[in-house]
């Protein structure tokens, strides 16, 4: 059986515990397996198709999950991106191929499946859009109520949208991300309802299962992993799973971890780039990425020790550089993703171009959520349609023929 473990002091917390921070330091939690007891073989994994739940060994749950079907994400080669900026070796791995459409839903069918296992009643999050998207999904498949804070204004439409139509209860907040994360964390405490934002150390544990199958479809381990960053869950998520797969001698070397933020909010940037013991807030993270318009991440900690451990960096894109790259991954490659996503692959881009990539690595970029999550950042980039009369001669001078 698995305990939960302060990233921070080390102190140990029973399975069953309600609990998101550390009772002595107030840091997170974390899911510790005894990995000497855990006996994995990988002909049991390789004859399961490729989800999250292949890899249940390495994961909390007990009961039968609350499930759609989430991961099995293609990994596309981009081969004309990676001829352009000199990398042959270039990999997306489509997390916008999940259920809900963004790679949340390994977090929610792992959380939302502890949250029925440990007698839950109703779950709640705070959420850029994508986490509050997917928890809609799953609370209304596991058939309980979802509440979900939104700093207004603020959600991409699709996202809003999603959570509207699964019916969860739905509230904006006059505030950022980071405001409304601390008040979902409030009420969760005081009503008892399950806080599934990505402090909660069971959700993770879906999300480190990116890692795995990025190795199993690539064949091999990865030069080099690439993720967007807003509250750094991810990027420490699937570092753990792979230093549990190290641990458990199915690996034998570790990618290096590489988060990309943007210039209008790059906390965990400014702490690598400048050697930081930890990071240092932004009060007004501003970004066409909303998924990562976040000044306050709060596994930062993680994050920075998954980067340092793996001799990986961190670095930041402009907006003008994301949007690019999301046109190229759609033009290019016909990958749709949303702007958050496309900073992974401008990242690579732009450490390329500055030399700081050696040609033969290769690397699995997560690009995180669906184009379609952000229509109007979509429409705003895009010539509208030529609007003609219904007849042929028409058509033939629109298209200039
Ligand atoms: C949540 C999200 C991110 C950021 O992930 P973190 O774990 O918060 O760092 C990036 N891209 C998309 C599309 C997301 O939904
Ligand atoms: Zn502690």
């Amino acid at each position: 059986m698995y305990d939960l473990v302060c990233v921070h002091c080390g102190a140990v917390y029973p399975p069953d515990e309600i609990i998101y921070n550390c009772r002595s330091c107030g840091h997170l939690l974390a899911v510790r397996y005894p990995l000497g007891e855990i006996s994995i073989d990988r002909k049991t994994w390789d004859s399961r198709p490729l989800s999250v739940w292949r890899y249940r060994e390495l994961l909390p749950v007990r009961i039968p999950p609350v499930t759609l079907n989430e991961g099995g994400t293609p990994l596309y080669h981009l081969e004309k991106i990676g001829k352009e900026i000199g990398i042959p070796g270039l990999y997306a791995k489509h997390e916008g191929m999940n259920p809900s459409g963004s790679f949340k839903d390994r977090g929610m069918t792992v959380g939302v499946s502890m949250a029925m296992q440990l007698g839950k009643k109703s779950v709640a999050c705070a959420s850029t859009g994508n986490t509050s998207a997917s928890l809609a999904v799953y609370a209304a498949r596991a058939g309980i109520p979802a509440v979900v804070l939104l700093p207004a204004g603020k959600v991409a439409l699709g996202k809003v949208a999603q959570a509207l139509m699964h019916g969860a209860k739905v509230i904006s907040i006059r505030g950022n991300f980071d405001q409304a994360l601390e008040m979902v964390h409030d009420l969760c405490l005081s009503h008892g309802l399950y806080l599934l934002n990505s402090i909660n150390p069971f959700r993770l544990e879906g999300q480190k299962t990116i890692g795995f199958e990025a190795i199993d479809q690539l064949g091999q381990v990865p030069d080099r992993i690439v993720l967007p960053v807003g509250n750094a869950g991810n990027i420490s998520a699937v570092y753990k799973g792979l230093r549990e797969l190290e641990s458990l001698g199915l690996i034998d070397r570790l990618p290096m971890m590489t988060g990309v933020q943007a210039a209008g909010s790059q906390p965990v940037v400014r702490a690598i780039q400048n050697n930081l013991p930890e990071v240092i807030p932004e009060g007004n993270p501003e970004t066409v990425a909303t998924a990562i318009r976040i000044g306050a991440p709060v596994n930062a900690e993680k994050a920075l020790t998954a980067i340092r451990m793996t001799g990986g960096t961190a670095l930041s894109v402009t907006d003008a550089e994301i949007l690019s790259m999301q046109r190229d991954l759609a033009r290019l490659e016909g990958i749709g993703v949303e702007p958050a996503s496309a900073a992974s692959v401008a990242g690579i881009r732009k450490m390329a171009e500055s030399g700081l990539l050696d040609r033969d690595e290769k690397i699995v970029c997560v690009v995180t959520g669906h184009l379609l999550k952000d229509p109007e950042t979509v429409i705003n980039q895009c010539e509208p349609p030529v609007v003609v009369d219904a007849d042929i001669s028409s058509l033939l001078s629109a298209l200039q023929l």
